[in-house]
């Protein structure tokens, strides 16, 4: 049976410097050789270094990879390239998938790794950040955050998950339930699909109620301020992920996650 070995092949490491050089090559070439396209479980090419569209392209259904590696847990962000390129993108929807990896050197390994689809992207989810400084050598450049807390937790795959790899089955099962939001193109229509997600997430329970739900209206209304039918919303983005079997509908106003 396949499986995923963890380990980092430290003898390519041999040559380089800079830890954050030893880092990138160690993980690239992880993730070519243990790595595989979660949409037709073909195996990833890489392509040069400074490709725009990403790091890795899958040799079958050709979906496209950027690869984000730390020695960390990611937290709430990650560092991207320029704003304005990938704002443009996200909203075309023609971002790369990410790739996020945390390795440990102590133990040459990798810990996790997982994928977020580029269909759980939305304008608002990039992060502008702070021109850099006229002293800098590229000053003025302008980069971007992805805000990975509003990210719901069906949109971060894992392959492998504190040393523990998944069957590429799951990955592939996993991966397939999330296309339905490939349909959704309006960023603000997506966006209440994705904050009721994250709200369903917060409940952290298998069965819930509409009220458990209702719960987060004011929060809700924070964010969509034009909105005035926050309920009604809510429950029309609740028949969706029921329609694109996300969630059950059990009897009268219970709920249930697949
Ligand atoms: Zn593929």
């Amino acid at each position: 049976m396949y499986s995923m070995d963890t380990s980092l092949n430290w003898r390519l490491a041999e040559g380089y410097k800079s830890p954050a050089q030893i880092a990138k090559v160690l993980t690239e070439a992880w993730v070519e050789s243990q790595g595989y396209c979660p949409a037709c479980l073909s195996s990833l090419k890489k392509l040069k270094d400074n490709t725009p569209v990403g790091d890795f392209v899958c040799a079958q259904c050709r979906e496209e990879y950027e690869l984000k590696s730390k020695k960390d847990y990611f937290s709430k962000k990650i560092v991207d390239g320029a704003w304005s390129e990938m704002n443009k993108k996200v909203s075309k929807g023609i971002s790369p998938n990410f790739f996020l990896l945390n390795y440990e050197l102590r133990d040459r390994s990798v810990h996790n790794f997982y994928v977020v689809p580029k269909h759980f992207l939305i304008p608002s989810l990039i992060e502008k950040r702070k021109p850099l400084a006229p002293t800098a050598r590229r000053a003025g450049w302008v980069g971007c955050n992805i805000l990975l807390t509003e990210i719901p937790q069906a949109g971060r795959i894992y392959y492998i998950k504190d040393g523990y790899a998944e069957s590429r089955d799951k990955v592939l099962n996993n991966w397939n339930k999330t296309l339905f939001l490939r349909d959704q193109k309006a960023p603000e229509q997506k966006g209440w699909t994705l904050s009721v997600m994250n709200c369903v997430d917060k409940l952290a329970k298998d069965e819930f109620s509409l009220n458990d739900i209702y719960a987060f209206e004011s929060a809700l209304k924070e964010k969509f301020p034009n909105n005035r039918h926050i309920k009604d919303k809510i429950r029309q983005q609740l028949q969706i992920l029921r329609d694109k079997g996300y969630l059950e509908f059990k009897d009268k106003g219970r709920y249930r996650v697949i």
